[in-house]
């Protein structure tokens, strides 16, 4: 077993076997609770003044990390480590602004029995455990951390699957939390089995970050059984590159090569991976280990939240530096989930810069200004959902051109430039050399 010189010293320093450390159990076992271990394992010591801000903290949000996660920390630069930040309570999570919210997302309100959010027509939010390995600081649930750890009873869960078998639109079921695969397999088992058995449950998906903060939890035996109820797609909850560890790529390869189709939320995060490098850094190593970016969040305005959210316009920032500048399937949707629980709304860069009833301009990540000229006679046919008697008949009739200058020329008929090149374009200046 290759471990890094630090994972064993925090090992001998818990005073046990190096064998033990990629047993999940055993990390669960070990999960740092409080600030003493914590300085013990770690070599960092707060001062009097600041550990009281910390135990006052977590008092009221509760700590948890994984000896595995706290083990990416680079204690030399902890303040400025994004692990750290992520994993360690910091005063500021006290601060409320007067906007933050307990349920932001009403996940609550939209919760018609315990256990399940119901919020849009044909999926559901299955909150199968309470657990997590870690309690991440940026939990949009922070409200619930720590406070009912454990695993709801099976007949609860058996009242979610009653829902479920009543309401026939539900075609797609997220099993979220706390972190479902933090459930014992024979559980798990049995939730996925009876989820099958419904008929209209077409696909399972599982958010998890136990990839990122316990990647021992994927073992043969959990792939296993998971495997047996196909399809399932998995979401896993990478915020920073520091967290692709040989550990963590191990885990997704075990999922990705027993087939579940891999994809990642992120949350965009202040002071941790608010910068469009570390960002397409991400996404790029994402990709390398076959998973599909998918989300990237907008930091809810859930209390104790305040200090990691950034403006809307860090986020579209990001987006605008991935867009052209990498591969495609590697940038995610950039969303708000809507205070008030309207769910996530796409949000990105201008693209559509203007229009007209028949053409539109566009500019691409370069600068480069063009149209597309829409069709011509465009026959908006009012559907009546009666498709037998639908006719599809289209004609063409061009129309005519008249002079223009400026964005109205791309706009214009009459003339046929069809883009606006900035000056010293590095592409076109290689079309002419
Ligand atoms: C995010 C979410 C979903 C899933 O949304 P997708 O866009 O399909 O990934 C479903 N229910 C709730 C309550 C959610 O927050």
């Amino acid at each position: 077993m290759i471990l890094t010189d630090v994972q064993k010293e925090i090992v001998q320093k818990i005073d046990e076997q190096i064998s033990n450390w990629k047993n999940w159990k055993w990390q669960i076992k070990n999960a740092v609770k409080d600030i003493e271990t914590f300085e013990k394992l770690t070599g960092i010591q707060f001062d009097p003044e600041e550990r009281l801000k910390i135990q006052k903290t977590l008092d009221n949000f509760p700590l948890s990390i994984t000896p595995y996660y706290l083990s990416l920390i680079d204690t030399d630069n902890y303040q400025n480590d994004p692990v750290y930040k992520q994993a360690f309570p910091d005063p500021k999570e006290l601060e409320n602004c007067r906007f933050d919210m307990n349920d932001p997302l009403a996940e609550d309100k939209d919760s018609p029995i315990d256990l399940i959010t119901h919020r849009y027509p044909d999926r559901v939010l299955f909150h199968v455990s309470n657990v997590c390995a870690m309690y991440c600081r940026h939990c949009t649930r922070k409200r619930k951390v720590g406070d009912v750890d454990n695993i709801p009873c099976r007949e609860k869960i058996t009242k979610g699957f009653d829902y479920i078998k009543e309401h026939s639109e539900v075609r797609d079921v997220l099993l979220s939390g706390g972190d479902p695969l933090m459930l014992p397999d024979d559980y798990l088992d049995w939730i996925l089995t009876e989820l099958r058995n419904i008929e209209h449950v077409e696909v399972i998906r599982i958010g998890t970050r136990t990839p990122v903060v316990l990647p021992y939890r994927i073992t043969d035996d959990l792939v296993n059984v998971l495997k047996k109820h196909h399809p399932i797609w998995i979401n896993t909850h990478f915020n920073h590159p520091r967290e692709i560890t040989s550990s963590s790529k191990e885990a997704l390869e075990k999922l990705a090569d027993a087939g579940f189709p891999l994809g990642n939320q992120s949350v965009l995060l202040s002071e941790v991976n608010d910068c469009p490098r570390i960002m397409k850094k991400l996404v790029q190593m994402l990709v390398k280990n076959r998973v599909r970016p998918y989300y990237l969040y907008q930091c809810d305005l859930s209390e104790g939240l305040t200090h990691f959210r950034t403006p809307v316009g860090k986020g579209i920032e990001i987006m605008e530096s991935l867009r052209g500048h990498t591969s495609g399937f590697a940038i995610p949707t950039y969303v708000v989930d809507a205070p008030g629980g309207g769910g996530k709304i796409p949000v990105m860069p201008n693209y559509l810069i203007s229009w007209s009833t028949n053409k539109i301009i566009l500019r691409n990540y370069e600068g480069v200004i063009t149209t597309y000229k829409e069709p011509d006679n465009y026959n908006n046919i009012n559907c009546d959902l009666n498709c037998n008697e639908c006719d599809l008949e289209l004609k063409t009739n061009p129309a005519e051109e008249i002079k223009a200058i400026g964005l109205e020329k791309l706009l214009a008929d009459h003339d046929s430039t069809i883009s606006l090149t900035p000056e010293n374009n590095e592409r076109i200046k290689r079309r002419d050399d």
